[in-house]
């Protein structure tokens, strides 16, 4: 299993070159360059040496981590992106449901590709709450359901 790397080491108010950061997480330098040749992790424009910013840093460590569990229920899994994301101004969409599911549509946060998933009835109230669901009216005896669900296993907490 991979250790588990420590955002909370990372200054938020600082920058960092590569050196530095692989020293703070205490990983290898060229696993730091390999964040930034994905994409994944930016840098500062025209700095040379390439100087990452505290936050951005922070940031992606913990995009990262969160990568390897299960999306909140506000998330979609952005194809784009390759990260889970929260939906574009908080809004979603009910496209389809039948008797124990619903087909959620909403746009990424950041790049505003569609992202769809798939969740259960007892969901969908709890979804409303977090984002302005449009699409319920289609399928009225969807916002019957507001017991929470028992076998709940989404984390809400950030
Ligand atoms: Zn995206």
């Amino acid at each position: 299993m991979a250790r588990r790397l420590n955002w909370r080491a990372i200054r938020i108010h600082r920058s960092y070159s590569v050196d530095e950061a692989a020293r703070a997480l205490g990983v290898a330098k060229v696993t730091v360059r390999r964040w930034i040749a994905s994409g994944d992790l930016s840098v500062i424009d025209n700095c040379k040496p390439m100087l990452i910013l505290g936050d951005e840093l922070s940031a992606y460590l913990r995009k990262r981590r969160s990568r390897k569990h299960k999306l909140h229920l506000d998330q979609c899994y952005c194809m784009k992106c390759r990260a889970p994301k929260r939906a574009a101004f908080s809004e979603a969409e009910l496209t389809g449901a039948n008797g124990k599911t619903a087909m959620v549509r909403m746009l990424c946060e950041t790049c505003t590709t569609v992202m769809h998933k798939r969740i259960s009835l007892q969901q969908v109230s709890r979804l409303s709450a977090l984002v302005s669901l449009s699409g319920t009216h289609r399928f009225k005896h969807l916002g019957e359901t507001n017991q929470p669900c028992v076998n709940d296993h989404y984390k809400t907490e950030a």
